[in-house]
């Protein structure tokens, strides 16, 4: 979730008044950076994967699934062997949202060499076994996007009350006590936002109307405390949600791209936009909220809602008086402009910035595209502050840049270089739902990873209209997207469309399967577009091997053969005996379910209809090992 600074929190009425001068020195630092580090050259690709888990606790006897809040004590042991080793741990570990969730990294980053694919798997599985040594009886590590039964009634272990009249979240259905403790910032960020929004947050997602699901579908908010502010939001035949940890609650799989130079950097945050709904519709794992079966399949804007702070007038329901900007999205969002000269003439959504903090920027040699991201992004307020760090050294500092850069959530994230280390600038992908096993996030990793020497390779164009990325991100999180919308995207990725009839339009309405596989005479497909940039490639046998499983994997999710994770959890809710189409995820049926995700993610039983016929593949423990490896055993001419 970005940055954690220790400290102080302040109040949200000091941090208010701290704002402006948080945007000031935010933007001063940003500046500074810029200036020193503008023309870094020579970085080399790095990159990285991140995946955020949950705790979930077993009951067998009462057969109950819970989240277990152990998040802080697991954290607190598994960071002891990073401060006593921080340069030889295989992952490091870091607190997330909810006190049932713990985020992983590999130790190191990997790098250019195709061989690192054969580690990738390997790094996850670790990871996973090294906080599962620290779980008591019952407890299990899960790669879950949502749980099933998260703010239903009784979810947690221990035992947890909602508190609507005091405390961070007011939530009817969501206690404080499941929002991670060790550190203040996610109290702080909770309360804050409620605070500046003026009301708490309100996720409205429609229900699946199964047969037996009431007309309209409506919960009883009064007889959980509701003071009629969250009934006069709860919207009918929705599932309704009134806190952040309803979104920020939820786990997915990020990954970082160091770039070898700020326009690599820019080039990859335009080229890769495009492909975050495709990535998002492919990886949709998320239909469940509060104990029911939901009409999405995506948490993306349950977390969008969970975190929008804007106030009434910034909604445009109310005239501006208070606040400077109407704005359109939530700090949780898909991105608003692209950043390389190719994007340009795609940036067709009217962008908010801040127009005195463009000029500055402008005055201080950064470019229009550059300015206009940044003051866009400067046009949030902070929503935690630390008395610790409210003054700093604007020439060496970064941390108010970081503030309010951290707490825009967006699909893409384009990040400088941190003040004195020797990285570089890179690019984060945003938009996936984790996947519950280790064969399939480092399937996706791969294809991305891939991708992105592709796109930098051919000098691929994939850019659409801003506007035509947004549309794809709504219909990504539709039900079943993968078969059954269709998503713009561009006919020629090759010739920056020189090649195409001038009548027609650059870019054009697919299936994910015909992005992903490719359509007869209109487009090679991404995976196709791999496999000859792989072929012109000295790949090694086992790395082909591993490599060619994920692309099957991919190519299988898109074409429908296999489920997308979320129309599995679906069919299995739907097919359990006890399931009485009223969209109710009874403790009985989520205990079933997530029992079933332990033995497929364990290997205990095959799930050929979500994983097809492999479920790991053969890699290697180490990058020394995985290079060393591939030298001996060169390309076989695949
Ligand atoms: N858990 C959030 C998500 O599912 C991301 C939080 C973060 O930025 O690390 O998108
Ligand atoms: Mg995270």
């Amino acid at each position: 979730m970005g940055l954690l600074t220790e400290g102080s929190p302040l109040s949200w009425e000091d941090t208010k008044n701290l704002a402006d001068h948080v945007r000031k020195h935010g933007i001063i630092q940003f500046i500074n950076l810029y200036k020193r580090l503008r023309d870094r050259q020579g970085d080399v690709l790095k990159w990285g994967d991140e995946i955020e888990y949950m705790l979930i606790k077993f009951d067998d006897e009462e057969k109950v699934a819970k989240l277990s809040l152990r998040a802080k004590e697991i954290l607190n042991i598994l960071n002891e062997e990073e401060r006593k080793n921080p340069q030889n741990v295989k992952s490091l570990w870091r607190p997330e949202y909810g006190a049932f969730m713990i985020e992983g990294t590999p130790g190191s980053p990997y790098g250019g060499l195709l061989a690192h694919f054969n580690v990738v798997e390997a790094n996850m599985h670790n990871r996973r076994q090294e906080a599962s040594k620290l779980l008591l009886p019952g407890e299990t590590l899960m790669s879950l996007t949502n749980f099933p039964r998260m703010g239903a009634l009784d979810f947690t272990d221990p035992p947890a009350k909602p508190s609507p009249d005091s405390g961070a979240s007011r939530s009817l259905f969501f206690p404080d006590d499941a929002i991670y403790s060790g550190h203040p910032r996610f109290k702080t960020l909770t309360r804050n936002i409620r605070q500046r929004r003026g009301e708490k947050v309100a996720i409205n997602i429609p229900v699946y109307k199964d047969k037996n699901v009431p007309n309209p579908f409506k919960e009883d908010l009064k007889s959980l405390g509701d003071d009629g502010s969250s009934a006069k939001v709860a919207k009918d035949d929705h599932i309704y949600m009134d806190a952040m940890g309803f979104g920020m609650g939820c786990c997915c799989l990020q990954l970082t791209f160091q770039a070898c130079n700020i326009q690599e950097a820019r080039t990859l945050y335009d080229q890769l936009t495009p492909l975050c709904p495709i990535m998002l519709a492919l990886t949709a794992a998320s239909p469940f909220y509060k104990g029911y079966i939901s009409d999405v399949d995506c948490r993306w804007n349950v977390i969008s809602c969970s975190v929008d702070c804007r106030t009434e007038e910034e909604r445009g329901l109310k005239p501006l008086k208070e606040n400077k900007f109407i704005i359109n999205k939530s700090r949780y969002d898909s991105i608003d402009s692209y950043l390389s000269e190719q994007g340009d003439k795609y940036n067709d959504v009217p962008l908010v910035y801040d127009n005195d903090i463009y000029n500055q920027l402008m005055d201080n040699g950064i470019d229009r595209l550059l300015a206009q991201h940044i003051a866009h992004l400067f046009i949030r307020d902070s929503v935690s502050l630390f008395s610790e760090k409210i003054h700093q050294n604007d020439l060496e500092d970064s941390d108010h840049f970081e503030n309010i850069q951290s707490t825009n959530w967006q699909t893409m994230r384009f990040k400088p270089p941190p003040p004195n280390s020797s990285i570089g600038w890179r690019v984060e992908f945003r938009p996936c739902e984790v996947q519950l096993t280790d064969f399939e996030n480092a399937a996706i990793v791969c294809f991305i990873v891939l991708l992105t020497r592709v796109i930098l390779s051919y000098k691929l164009n994939l850019l659409i209209p801003i506007s035509k990325v947004d549309e794809n991100m709504a219909n990504a999180q539709k039900k079943n997207a993968v078969t059954a919308e269709k998503f713009w995207f561009r006919r020629d990725v090759t010739f920056n469309g020189k090649n195409t009839d001038n009548n027609e339009p650059e870019y054009t309405e697919f299936t994910v399967n015909e992005i992903i596989n490719g359509k007869k005479d209109v487009f090679p497909g991404l995976i196709p577009l791999v496999n000859s940039y792989l072929a012109s490639m000295d790949v090694d046998a086992d790395t082909h091997c591993t490599i060619q499983r994920y692309m099957k994997l991919i190519q299988r999710r898109a074409s429908g053969e296999l489920l997308t994770t979320a129309a599995w959890l679906r069919k299995e809710v739907l097919s359990h005996p006890d399931y009485k189409n009223d969209a109710v995820i009874t403790q009985r049926i989520n205990y079933d379910l997530l029992k079933k995700i332990h033995d497929v993610q364990s290997n205990r039983i095959s799930c050929s209809e979500l994983l097809g016929p492999c479920t790991t593949s053969k890699t290697t423990e180490t990058i020394p090992a995985a290079v060393a490896k591939a030298e001996k055993c060169p390309s076989t001419g695949h």
